[in-house]
């Protein structure tokens, strides 16, 4: 899909991976709705883009919020037109062993609420902001692309019940959706990044990264471009569709 004047809706897009996204399909002259949970986030990354002769429309939305995402791409329609696209990225973790003990007694356990809220944003808001956009590109009765953000973890990681369940299930969406939606002219893809320098890493313990590091084969986390550049080969390639892109040095968890 050419990019020009397209208008590509692009959630978790105030910073990291998402801001990254939007930055290189704008370079590609994409029109950007970028929707984020933060408005403050939102007004800045929107004025740097400006600065960049980016053209970009910040939304407040929750994506696990049902009525807030239908209002967010009800807004993108009225002032920027149907999307053309939808990188489904905002996510967050949460993690906690499922259970922990030591000696035999259980000391912590993770909390139905730490679960729910990392499915509520990583899964269903992925379901909700999907929906929302190939229900505006079917009606406008133009080729759409959806692109889900999913994570090396999706194969399981200890620690990450909640976050490794919503990954999967992200590329479940997408696998689904590239044979419900092709008749549409939709085409899906997954892009599955593995540890990359984003404020996301940049919360986990110094020694942990490092560690981390030193088993990635390339021997380095990734940078937010090189996930913007499998994002982009997604949108480009018209013959992509349902599957996944592993963008992780190399590393198996
Ligand atoms: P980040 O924390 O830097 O940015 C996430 C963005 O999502 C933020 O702008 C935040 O405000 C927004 N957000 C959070 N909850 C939201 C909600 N309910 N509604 C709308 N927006 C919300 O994270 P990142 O590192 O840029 O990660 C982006 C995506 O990539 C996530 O889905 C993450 O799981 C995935 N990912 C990241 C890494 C990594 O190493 N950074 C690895 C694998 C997968």
């Amino acid at each position: 899909m050419k990019l020009d004047g397209r208008v590509i809706a692009i959630t978790g897009g105030a910073q990291g991976l998402g801001y990254a996204v939007a930055q290189q399909l704008g370079q590609k002259g994409a029109r950007l709705a970028l929707l984020d949970i933060s408005g403050e986030a939102l007004d800045s990354a929107v004025s740097t883009l400006a600065r960049q002769g980016i053209d970009a429309q910040g939304v407040v939305v929750d994506v696990a919020d049902e009525a807030s995402v239908v209002q967010a791409f009800a807004d993108i329609a009225e002032k920027q037109g149907p999307v053309s696209g939808c990188v489904n990225n905002a996510g967050i973790t949460d993690d906690a062993l499922m259970v922990k003990a030591k000696e035999g007694q259980v000391e912590t356990r993770m909390s139905l609420a730490a679960w729910q809220r990392v499915i509520d944003i990583n899964l269903t808001g992925v379901f909700l902001c999907g929906r929302e956009a190939a229900t505006q590109m079917i009606e406008a009765q133009h080729e759409g692309v959806i692109v889900n953000i999913s994570s090396i973890s999706k194969a399981g990681n200890p620690g990450q019940s909640n976050y490794a369940a919503a990954k999967a299930g992200v590329h479940a969406l997408t696998v689904t959706w590239a044979s419900e939606l092709a008749r549409y002219g939709i085409r899906t893809g997954t892009v599955a990044p593995g540890f990359i320098n984003t404020d996301m890493t940049a919360s986990m313990r110094p020694d942990m990264l490092e560690r981390i590091a030193s088993k990635v084969p390339l021997r380095r986390l990734g940078e937010a471009d090189n996930i913007a550049q499998s994002v982009a080969f997604i949108l480009d390639n018209d013959y992509f569709s349902g599957r996944i892109i592993e963008c992780d040095g190399g590393l198996r968890l």
